[in-house]
């Protein structure tokens, strides 16, 4: 008599190499299909086929997308976006008039931007906080009024690390959920919920998909609760569900998110460590350094490295910061993060003359090269700048 099969536990990286193991029925492919139809089939009975009804409510290939998110999440359920800030947007539509939120006074500029128009236009109200006083957060929420406590961990550009779990107990107390914008910190090192987050956020576009080829946006929660049903009808409302194409393309992406982000993490540690004490620079931000004032929580909350994003401070200003992001060969000057492409980035030159952000500090995306060639690179830049 044959056994029946003794179940195995997987890890989420095979989870994720294999795409939740999802063999096509039709056809017994590999490769996930891709379900590009906007509208769906009706049976006999007039009852939807599946759950499938029309395009804007997300298709086949975004649902398995879902799937993927929110199992690697370690949540109940994932909703896609076409963009990053399509997926921010629909949150802070949750809002009433008169209720308040809480974020970061250093956070992504663009979600920045979005809450004034907000507290201009909605009525709501705003607090931006300080990231690195750990008494900021508790003094900015109103108990009753806080719906929201949005943090970013590690925050771009400064790369200030936020205890998730203290954040989730503050932001609990006084009657509010807790977003968390964990783009540069993935399901591979870190999981937002499990440390108490309401709702995990993540630009897709970013390292989830990792090839800088799609926008992408997505929220996963721990409960299907109502705020959950809120956001899916938002969704739906909106017509901001990422296209079925583009969710292929993050499936994709997913399966190497693991051994993407654990190379880019072992550059960025590798550069940081070169140029800390290097004459031709002044700091240099990157969680994973010990001297870094957030390497103690970064060490806590994210178990599969720091990630491939730092930032350093050249000496010689913002003319100097420019020069380098201009000379590199191997580093691209563009904007984004979290591609197997290394990035490099004038970040004050991008955010415009209201940003707070140091003249003199670069951003750099961290790719998955070969780590010399980016040493050697950033070595010629600043020379040549001298
Ligand atoms: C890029 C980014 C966003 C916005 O996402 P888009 O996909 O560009 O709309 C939000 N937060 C962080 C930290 C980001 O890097």
């Amino acid at each position: 008599m044959q056994k029946p099969p003794r179940q195995l536990k997987l890890s989420p990286a095979t989870r994720a190499a294999q795409a939740l193991h999802r063999i096509d029925e039709r056809t017994g492919s590999i490769s996930p299909a891709i379900d590009l139809s906007s509208t769906f089939t009706r049976d006999e009975n007039y009852d939807p086929r599946q759950s499938y009804i029309y395009g804007r409510d997300g298709g086949p290939t975004v649902k398995h997308a879902e799937a993927v998110l929110a199992d690697l999440e370690g949540g109940a359920a994932s909703l896609l976006f076409a963009s990053g800030m399509a997926a921010f947007v629909a949150l802070l539509e949750t809002l009433n008039s008169g209720d308040h939120v809480v974020a970061p006074q250093v956070m992504y500029h663009a979600g920045m931007t979005w809450i004034h128009r907000l507290t201009q236009k909605r009525g709501i109200e705003a607090t931006f906080f300080d990231q690195t006083d750990p008494a900021a957060l508790r003094n900015a929420v109103r108990s009753g009024q806080t719906r929201i406590v949005w943090v970013e961990t590690p925050t771009n550009p400064n790369w200030d690390v936020i205890d998730i779990e203290a954040a989730a107990s503050i932001a609990h107390d006084a009657g509010a959920i807790l977003a968390v914008d964990c783009t540069a910190a993935p399901p591979s090192t870190m999981q937002a919920l499990a440390l108490g987050a309401d709702i995990a956020f993540h630009s897709a576009t970013k390292y989830l998909n990792g090839h800088s080829d799609i926008t992408g946006g997505v929220l996963t929660t721990g409960k299907t609760d109502p705020l959950w049903e809120e956001l899916t009808f938002i969704r739906t409302m909106q017509g901001s569900v990422m296209a079925g194409f583009e969710a292929w393309l993050l499936i994709r992406g997913l399966r190497t998110l693991y051994l993407r982000y654990e190379r880019a993490s072992t550059n960025a540690l590798a550069i940081a460590a070169h140029f800390e004490n290097h004459k031709a620079i002044e700091a240099v931000l990157y969680p994973g350094l010990p001297s870094h004032p957030g390497h103690d929580i970064a060490k806590r909350q994210m178990h599969g490295g720091f990630g491939g994003m730092l930032s350093i401070l050249v000496k010689g200003g913002a003319t100097r910061a420019q020069d380098v992001s201009r000379f590199t060969q191997v580093f691209m000057p563009a904007t984004s993060l979290g591609g197997v492409e290394s990035l490099i980035e004038h970040r004050k030159a991008v955010e415009g003359p209201h940003s707070i952000v140091a003249d003199n500090l670069i951003r750099l995306s961290v790719g998955i090269e070969d780590v010399n060639d980016l040493i050697a690179d950033l070595e010629q830049a600043l020379e040549r700048s001298e």
